[in-house]
């Protein structure tokens, strides 16, 4: 009989423990969703703050595709040829989707640098943001190299992108706090939603697996507009 009671409370102190456990694995889950901090919200479907970021396409089309791109890294130049030329010409030029670009400075200083200009051009000339990010790309070397991004590329890549701009304009604007702002915003968005590579893309809340499968990423968009118009 003693043995028979051990036995059973042996039973109850390691159903307790797995009880406790389950529960403190619940508390946890719960509030990483509440803060969104560290968390990878990926599969929550929550939407991604993209309030005066720079977004191509119609404000309000049903689908949102948020591109986390650092102008330093190699398969981001490669997605921003390959890639999103297909999503303008499939999904943005017809109104189904927008796409929202997020700085990521996974290279540092260099990142930063770029950043700071792409905001700044933002800021100067929204709509030509994406021929500005275009020709940034393009003057990434193919084969890799450090330390290429100077100056004197960005300002080329501005003057291409925007004849028109203030190029003093917007150097003092890179150094601005106002810029600085900017692109602090954008780390805290990639640390929000648990962005380790780059690209990383994202349809409508949900991240893309692999952002260069475009059978998953036109999939994903299908089924966004389809979930719209029900
Ligand atoms: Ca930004």
């Amino acid at each position: 009989m003693a043995e028979n009671n051990k036995g059973s409370m042996k039973f109850v102190v390691i159903l307790t423990v797995v009880v406790i456990g389950l529960v403190a694995v619940f508390v946890v889950l719960d509030s990483k969703n509440n803060s969104g901090s560290e968390s990878n919200s990926a599969s929550s479907g929550e939407p991604i703050s993209t309030e005066g970021q720079p977004t191509i396409g119609e404000s309000d089309a049903p689908v949102k595709i948020v591109e986390f791109g650092d102008y330093l890294c190699p398969a981001c130049k490669a997605w921003s040829e390959q890639v999103f030329p297909l999503l303008k010409q499939d999904y943005i030029d017809s109104g189904d989707a927008n796409l929202t670009y997020i700085n990521v400075l996974f290279h540092g200083e260099d990142s930063e640098l770029a950043s700071s200009a792409g905001e700044a051009v933002y800021k100067q000339a929204p709509d030509k943001f994406w021929d500005f990010s275009k020709q940034l790309y393009a003057a990434q070397p193919k084969e890799h190299q450090e330390g290429w991004l100077t100056e004197e590329i960005i300002v080329d890549a501005a003057k291409k992108s925007v004849p028109s701009i203030d190029i003093e304009q917007m150097k003092q604007d890179m150094k601005s706090e106002e810029i600085q702002q900017e692109v602090q915003k954008d780390e805290t968005l990639v640390k929000e939603q648990g962005v380790q590579v780059t690209p990383t893309v994202m349809i409508n809340g949900e991240m893309v697996e692999d952002p260069f499968n475009y059978e998953e990423i036109s999939t994903k968009i299908e089924q966004a507009i389809e979930e719209s118009n029900e």
